[in-house]
């Protein structure tokens, strides 16, 4: 294969193209960057500081009202117990993810980044929010999104996320997520984190009822966002993880899809978005089948110890590490730890 396809091409391969044929093309884009052989993980806890929530996405199994019973927001002692334990087990990444939570502002978050960094120094890092909850919180504080990216790096943050997204076209957010962000908002806001010298990463998540063309639009988008990153001279997107539904106690309902379908996008992911270097497999909810993406085109995955958001929609976690990374080894993957970077522009 030579060259980028296009939309068209993308959907020719993903209704002919064999699985053969996917992982075939997915490896030379991933064998580009990567020994062939070789796959990076991490061991990450993602830590959801509340779970209050205004967003009221119909996919979401996770979020309460505000005062409605059984919602929470962690103190900082809970957060520093949650992190202790993650060291203890050999992981250094966490990951704050929570809800649109109207009591909590910005500042609340930035306090909260410096007093972890603060605490953990270099040690631990952190995914400080994802760019959903971050368009809500600078809108709130009434700020543009470069200054109130300035403020959380200020703060000590290195990294904001591209979670939140989950399909990035404007039909799907009216249809399950109205009250959360409009693509456009989500792409500006983006940019801002890139150009205040904070990372950050692509993600998608496939599995609602969204259409193969609302798919491929998610990686035009991206891939789009890449090119104008790389064109100004940033590197743009650290990674892209993609993820799958878990409709259990969701308003959305529905089914998962099977393991087979989320291979397949992957290597078509890999395939389509060639300016990005990293493309990580979802353990957190495909289990062990994750590791099967390793050959269509992924190069890294996450060992997640909680994450309460997919949990309650019928995810699994298997504490048990040594017995997960027994799997993309008797695949024939060496496996490495690989720790977050830091930003070279934040470096000191
Ligand atoms: S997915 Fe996130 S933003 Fe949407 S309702 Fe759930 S917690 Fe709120």
């Amino acid at each position: 294969m030579s060259g980028r396809i296009t939309v068209d091409e993308a959907a020719v391969l993903w209704r002919e193209a064999s699985d053969e044929e996917l992982q075939r093309l997915a490896q030379e884009v991933r064998n580009r960057w990567h020994e062939p052989d070789r796959a990076t993980y991490m061991v990450m806890r993602i830590i959801n500081y509340t779970n209050v929530c205004v967003a009221q996405c119909d996919y979401c199994a996770f979020y309460v009202l505000p005062n409605q019973e059984g919602g929470y927001v962690l103190s900082r002692d809970e957060v520093f117990a949650k992190i202790d334990e993650l060291v203890e087990l050999g992981g250094d990444l966490v990951g704050f993810n929570g809800g649109f939570n109207p009591r909590l502002p910005l500042d609340y978050y930035a306090d909260l980044f410096a007093a972890v960094r603060e605490r953990y120094g270099d040690r631990v890092e952190f995914y400080a929010l994802t760019i959903a909850e971050f368009v809500y919180l600078a809108d709130r504080a009434g700020l543009s999104h470069a200054e109130a990216a300035a403020r959380l790096r200020d703060a000590g943050v290195h990294w904001i996320t591209g979670g939140g997204s989950e399909i990035l076209t404007e039909d799907f957010r009216s249809r399950h997520a109205k009250f959360k962000y409009t693509v456009r908002e989500y792409f500006e806001a983006q940019r801002a984190i890139v150009e205040s010298g904070m990372k950050t990463t692509a993600t998608m998540v496939i599995g609602f009822d969204e259409t193969l063309e609302e798919r491929l639009e998610h990686l035009q988008r991206t891939r789009d966002f890449q090119d104008g990153c790389l064109a100004d001279g940033y590197d743009g997107l650290f990674s892209f993880l993609c993820w799958t539904y878990k409709p259990y106690g969701t308003a959305l309902g529905g089914r998962e899809i099977a393991p087979r379908e989320y291979w397949r996008h992957m290597a078509l992911s890999r395939i389509f978005l060639d300016n990005v270097k990293h493309f990580r497999t979802s353990v957190l909810t495909q289990n062990e089948e994750a590791f099967r993406a390793l050959d269509y085109g992924a190069d890294d995955f996450d060992l997640p110890i909680e994450d309460e958001v997919t949990q309650k929609a019928g995810a699994r976690i298997e504490l048990d590490l040594e017995a997960l990374l027994a799997v993309p080894r008797r695949l024939g993957y060496r496996v490495e730890y690989r720790r977050a970077e830091r930003p070279a522009a934040l470096a000191s």
